[in-house]
């Protein structure tokens, strides 16, 4: 006998039911817990074993678990991390990735369950973000993955067919995204074959926006070369500041350069269910494609991002690889196309769709809204109170869920140390980056566990040291 099911159930339900306990408890209590330790040399030591021969019970793996892997999470989980834009994740979810693990679906194709939860989170996501009923899209790690797959339907545009064939092949083609534009912007450039050199980046202004008078000159300048423009990405919430491109006019430019128009939403998307927000994301609607994540302000376990692309054609042309053995039938297991493995370069998948499925239906948009606006509400709570001390300095408009300060007549290294000794205490997770030349204090308010007692605290911390 070969299997690897247990000849009793017994104790592995039994230990199951351990796991669910401890899980719940762990949640319930993440406020008394450090946000972060480092992992001691002795447990990364640990992860250096041979390949194991011979198996280990899984009631010891948990005990090993316990031990040496959940104490040394990232730390998003809890409402004291503030460093990068990650979700919290939350426990609607965190049930849906155990169903799904049970289910082990296979979501590349066919026609089962899974596809269609798949389109029903896609349709959702289009009405979401103000896209037209009939969007394409799919579902994949992350936005990265989505923008870098963005850049391969705009190539699909410009090129066509023959980009399949001989790739690029020296096409002049140009992108454009603000300086602030996510390094994946770059990367995707770079992995499509264009070069990253072939991104243009533009510069912001005061605001940090993309610089639209000088957009249009960028694009001049490179037709008068022999350019000819093929992609627009715009940034609906800059990683750095939160920052949003006037979308309106980027779309206009697109249309009128007959270029791709791409939104990379990744958080900032989401910033549409906002009623005080919504504003900023005016001309989302009119993309060609959007890249955000759930796994970020959506509050869906890590990982999942989700393109959104308005023509189906285009988007099924960039993706669709025909093989016989893959070939759509009328009916039976092989029916139901289009299949989510014509949508991007993913064949086996697995389930993501229940867990974003089950999280938007526990707590609709109205539930999500409400962790957005307080993001936002808490962040200008924290830029607030930057600027009432004299210690400290706002350095980019709080206009989202980011505030960036610094800490006056502290050297770089001073505030890097600081940062450093926050996460190493367990006490706060806040990040640093670098706004005009001076390195900051970085703070992206994400997770829906956080309260202004946390924010309080936080400058509370930051006063006591400095
Ligand atoms: C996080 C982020 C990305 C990358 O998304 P991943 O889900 O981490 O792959 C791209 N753009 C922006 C603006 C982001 O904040």
């Amino acid at each position: 006998m070969s299997t690897l099911d247990p000849a009793d159930w017994s104790s592995l339900r039994t230990l199951g039911h351990k796991m669910l306990d401890d899980m719940v408890d762990h949640l319930a209590t993440l406020r008394e817990q450090p946000v972060w330790r480092p992992m001691p040399e002795a447990v990364r030591q640990g992860f250096t074993a041979p390949l194991p021969d011979t198996g280990t019970t899984p009631e010891a793996l948990y005990t090993r678990f316990q031990a040496d892997i959940q104490p040394y999470v990232t730390g998003n989980l809890h409402p004291r991390f503030m460093g990068w834009v990650h979700g919290g994740g939350n426990p609607v979810a965190m049930l849906a990735e155990l169903l799904a693990g049970a289910m082990n679906a296979n979501c590349g194709g066919r026609d089962h369950a899974g596809i269609a939860v798949e389109r029903q989170v896609i349709a959702w996501a289009a009405e979401m973000l103000g896209m037209p009923a009939q969007t394409s899209g799919v579902l994949l790690t992350g936005s990265s993955m989505a923008n870098f797959c963005a850049v391969l339907c705009a190539k699909q545009k410009a090129l066509g067919e023959a980009g399949h064939e001989t790739g690029v092949n020296g096409a002049k083609l140009t992108a454009y995204a603000s300086a602030g534009v996510h390094r994946c912007v770059t990367g995707a450039l770079d992995m499509a074959g264009f070069g990253r050199a072939a991104l243009r980046k533009i510069p912001v202004d005061a605001d940090f926006r993309m610089d639209m008078a000088r957009l249009r000159e960028a694009i001049a300048a490179d037709k008068a070369a022999g350019f000819t423009p093929f992609l627009i990405a715009a940034t609906a919430g800059s990683v750095d500041t939160g920052a949003f491109d006037d979308l309106n006019t980027a779309a206009d430019i697109a249309a009128e350069e007959n270029a791709w128009f791409h939104v990379d939403g990744a958080f900032g998307a989401l910033a549409t269910l906002s009623p005080t927000k919504r504003h900023l994301t005016n001309g989302l609607g009119r993309a060609d494609s959007i890249a955000f994540d759930f796994h970020k302000w959506a509050q869906v376990t890590y990982s999942c991002g989700c393109l959104l692309v308005r023509d189906p054609a285009i988007h099924n042309a960039t993706f669709a690889q025909p093989t016989s053995y893959l070939a759509a039938a009328p009916r039976g297991l092989a029916g139901g196309f289009p299949w989510p493995c014509d949508l991007g370069p993913d064949l086996s998948r697995g389930f993501s769709a229940l867990k974003v499925w089950m999280t938007l239906s526990a707590y609709g948009t109205a539930g999500l809204a409400k962790v957005v606006d307080n993001s936002c509400a808490l962040a200008a709570r924290l830029a607030t109170q930057v600027q009432a001390s004299n210690r400290l300095t706002l350095l980019a408009p709080a206009a989202l869920n980011i505030v960036c300060f610094g800490v006056e007549g502290k050297s770089s290294q001073e505030i890097l140390d600081l940062v450093a000794d926050l996460q190493e205490g367990g006490l706060f997770a806040p990040s640093t980056t670098t706004i005009n030349g001076r390195t900051a204090i970085r703070c992206a308010i994400v997770n829906h566990r956080t309260r202004e007692e946390d924010i309080d605290a936080l400058v509370a911390e930051v006063l006591r040291r400095v």
